[in-house]
């Protein structure tokens, strides 16, 4: 990827990404409300200290600290799906799996339970001046790509491609774009296997003009989408690729490059 920092003075080139360091300190929250959004994916919503909270990119994270009844403390990255700095609320989307502290969490969340977040530490703020985006991952990523969804100018075309375990994980998004959401579904026990999205998005011709693709699902899904998109032609600078989390292994955050 392209990456600036600019003055305020300095006009961005096109399609700079534009890269926004923030302070970052624990904040505690309380459950306000808790909605199951799709069986598999809990949205909950938060209140409390949300005082200088900044998130610029619709694909920043955030971590969130968990104790276990031992005192054993994990944290883990998630998507500020929304918030509200002046309403003091944050909302999060946990897509449930089968272990691990922030499923665990969510799973039992209910008004009252505390969390404590932290960050974002920074924002990579990929503008809104592509003729066209790809937003590309699989349940994990479905907070950060309607974020993007939602946040994308009028009449911009989007294609969203995401992997879930069945229609019933479908969602839709408001948005002023020219939305087209393509969806596979395959067991999460295969969600390690890039096959399904690639089969999805090798069936779509890349477009016309300068676009930008956002891929982030299971570390080696991410890896072998974003090495089929660059033989296509897609240009690395205009892709951003991350393992959101990795088979076998906890806690696993990885940005894929070359
Ligand atoms: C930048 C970023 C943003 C993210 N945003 C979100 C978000 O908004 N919502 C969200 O739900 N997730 C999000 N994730 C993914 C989330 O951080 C991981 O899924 C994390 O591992 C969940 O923690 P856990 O405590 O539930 O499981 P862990 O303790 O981390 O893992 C336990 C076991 O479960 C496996 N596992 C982890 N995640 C999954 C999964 N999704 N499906 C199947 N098996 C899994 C691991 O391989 C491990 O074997 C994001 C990750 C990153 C890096």
């Amino acid at each position: 990827m392209t990456e600036t920092t600019l003055s305020s003075e300095e006009a961005a080139p096109p399609h700079a990404i534009r890269r926004v360091r923030h302070e970052t300190r624990r904040r505690a929250l309380t459950v306000t409300a808790v909605e199951t959004l799709t069986p598999r994916m809990k949205r909950i919503h938060l209140g409390g200290d949300m005082e200088g909270f900044a998130s610029l990119g619709a694909d920043d994270h955030i971590k969130l600290f968990f104790t276990d009844a031992t005192g054993a403390s994990a944290m883990r990255d998630f998507t500020p799906r929304a918030f509200d700095v002046a309403a003091g609320t944050i909302t999060i989307d946990f897509a449930l799996h089968e272990a691990g502290p922030a499923t665990r969490w969510a799973a039992t969340a209910a008004p009252g339970t505390t969390l404590e977040i932290g960050g974002p530490r920074g924002s990579a703020v990929v503008p809104d001046d592509f003729d066209w985006y790809w937003l590309i991952g699989d349940e994990t990523a479905l907070p950060a790509i309607g974020r993007w969804v939602e946040g994308l100018r009028s009449g911009v075309p989007v294609l969203t491609a995401v992997a879930i375990a069945d229609a019933g994980e479908r969602q839709s998004f408001k948005t002023a774009a020219d939305w087209t959401g393509l969806w596979a579904e395959r067991d999460l026990s295969g969600a390690d296997d890039a096959a399904a999205l690639l089969a999805l998005t090798d069936a779509q011709p890349l477009p016309p003009g300068e676009g930008f693709v956002l891929i982030a699902a299971e570390s080696s899904v991410a890896r072998a989408l974003r090495t089929r998109l660059a033989e296509r032609g897609q240009p690395k600078a205009f892709m951003k690729a991350a393992g959101y989390w990795k088979r076998g292994e906890a806690d696993a955050h990885e940005r894929i490059e070359d």
